[in-house]
């Protein structure tokens, strides 16, 4: 039998650190990475033959479960008409549709191959829209790899304890001011200072890459009143919450866009107050492409003519709006109806509920945190706002923790910092799977030493 060490040895010798994107290394939690062989619904495979109830779902495209029958059969069918073009085709059109009908603000959409890309391109955009360099991020959010994006990133750059990345130059780094999340006052000091110079805010529909941390009441709002008030656009990156909170993302749910899509969300877990706001422009990624490389930008179609060929901006792809990920994506949105929402809702809240349960009945002091079907666990007394207390939690509580629930047939993320994420695919067994494992994997927590 070929061993998960095996291959990870193998990898190594050839892939720095035998993996493709950092976090998959395993780093935090040390051990080794399994190597997955196949998925199916809820279930993930790896080398070894071991079968885990799946809580990444690849990070969270995986609205619908692993090989999803129509999305396999849309991305069959377009794979045997050709798998690339250089070329419009008429499945781009039709996804755009069904984004705009979904985030009606998005009036206009260009489609490009990953989130890095979509928030890259969203801020050249701001920049040659308002003709101002700065761009105001916070702490602890994470909106892809591009140079002036990884200052105080989360995901895999906060689970590898890094304040940023070596290889950008301070020429680009300081034209990113970072703020902590959460915090109005700094936000509007900043834009006392500065705000003639600001071209965008770019900020994550509910943080969700320093493990999950929604915004508090109001912030969103003021932070549209601040971009007014000095001519700078809001952008708004829901690369991981588009399509995965509600049927239109986080912004949809928050401002409760009525109706969205029928879906039943009162009394469900997560549920932000209301509030009414409309960002200038959307970053998607993730769902949007079922499984499939693809992210979009959307937004006032004002703005989004200013893309090249109608406008100065420059933005362009080989694999842009590729067939085979544009057939998943609309069929991964088609598949996602208020059934699936309301299941992903309710898995969500069984699953994080019984930990929380639990937690309580030892006595270990965590903070479950949800933005609508997105949770993840702070070992901390108080309730985490920023990414200075997301860092300030008992991290070290979470290795033994997350061995627990590996060792029991569970596979949840390999950080502190990420969501866990499931899918309309996960069924009572799955579901059943990880309740089980609750008990031993929060022994392990409380008993867990620094
Ligand atoms: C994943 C993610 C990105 C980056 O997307 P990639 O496809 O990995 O480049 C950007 N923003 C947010 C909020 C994300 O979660």
């Amino acid at each position: 039998m070929t061993t998960n060490a095996h291959l990870f040895a193998q990898a190594q010798a050839l892939i720095p650190g035998g993996v493709d994107s950092p976090v998959r290394a395993f780093g935090s939690v040390g051990g080794t990475p399994a190597f997955i062989e196949r998925g199916v619904g809820p279930w993930i495979f790896d080398a070894e033959g071991t079968r885990r109830a799946d809580l990444v779902c690849s990070w969270g495209p995986l609205l619908l479960g692993h090989a999803e029958p129509r999305v396999l059969a849309a991305v069959t069918e377009a794979a045997a008409r050709g798998l690339s073009f250089g070329a419009p085709t008429a499945t781009e059109t039709r996804l755009a549709e069904e984004v705009r009908r979904r985030v009606p603000a998005a009036e206009k959409i260009r489609f490009v191959s990953t989130g890095t890309e979509a928030t890259m391109t969203a801020i050249r955009l701001a920049r040659g829209a308002t003709g101002r360099s700065l761009l105001v991020k916070f702490a602890g959010c994470y909106h892809g790899h591009s140079d002036g994006l990884l200052a105080e990133a989360g995901s895999g750059v906060a689970t590898g304890g890094l304040p940023a990345s070596a290889g950008v130059p301070e020429e680009i780094s300081g034209q990113t001011i970072v703020l902590p999340f959460n915090d109005t006052a700094a936000l509007e000091e900043c834009f006392a200072e500065r705000g003639e110079q600001i071209a965008a805010v770019i900020v994550e529909g509910a943080a969700a890459n320093m493990g999950v941390v929604p915004p508090v009441p109001g912030y969103c709002a003021a932070m549209r009143a601040l971009c007014d008030k000095h001519g700078a656009l809001m952008i708004m990156d829901e690369v991981l919450t588009g399509f995965r909170v509600s049927p239109s993302g986080w912004w949809g749910l928050h401002t409760r866009l009525a109706p969205v899509d029928g879906v039943a969300f009162e009394g469900a877990p997560g549920l932000p107050e209301v509030e009414e706001y409309v960002p200038d422009l959307f970053c998607f990624g993730k769902v949007i492409g079922g499984g499939m490389p693809l992210a979009g930008l959307g937004g006032r179609a004002g703005i989004m003519d200013l893309l090249a060929p109608l406008g100065p901006v420059y933005q362009a792809g080989t694999l842009s709006g590729n067939p085979l990920s544009t057939a998943a994506g609309l069929a991964t949105l088609r598949g996602a109806d208020a059934a699936s929402y309301e299941r992903v809702a309710r898995v969500a809240g069984e699953i994080s509920g019984a930990f929380e349960a639990e937690f309580a009945r030892v006595g270990l002091p965590v903070q479950v945190q949800r933005a609508g079907s997105l949770f993840s666990f702070f070992f901390s007394g108080s309730p985490v706002r920023t990414y200075a207390e997301a860092k300030a939690c008992e991290t070290f509580r979470y290795e033994p923790f997350f061995w627990a629930l590996f060792d029991a047939g569970a596979y949840p993320p390999p950080s502190v910092f990420e969501a866990w994420f499931v899918s309309a695919a996960h069924d009572a067994e799955a579901v059943g799977r990880v309740l089980d494992a609750v008990p031993a994997a929060v022994r392990a927590a409380a008993e867990a030493k620094a």
